[in-house]
């Protein structure tokens, strides 16, 4: 299965027969360097699903047993800081006061 990870400024391919869901997203970690990535895909009549766990991934794969690449479209998740609270962290440490994520 060859995915189409698409994000806001960048596109790159995951070739995988039967990815978790957890190693495409380490996939988008380490290679995209987005942290909390939220998946969505979009069939062929224009529906959109998160993909959230592995049944997703399994679930798209039985739908596409001709075609075989998936775009797959990232929307970023953001992430309430639990130390200051400033709401709309993208990424790894706090923008605000510079904590870790937790
Ligand atoms: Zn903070």
């Amino acid at each position: 299965m060859l995915f189409n990870i698409v994000a806001s400024d960048s596109e790159k391919l995951y070739e995988k027969e039967n990815p978790t869901y957890d190693e495409i997203i380490r996939f988008i970690k380490d290679q995209m360097n987005i942290v909390s990535p939220l998946l969505t895909y979009i069939d062929d009549d224009g529906k959109s699903y998160y993909v959230n766990c592995t049944n997703d991934t399994n679930e798209i794969r039985k739908r596409l047993s001709i075609i075989k690449k998936v775009n797959l479209y990232i929307t970023l998740q953001s992430w309430t800081c639990a130390f200051c609270t400033y709401e709309e962290n993208t990424e790894e440490k706090c923008e605000v006061c510079g904590q870790m994520k937790k």
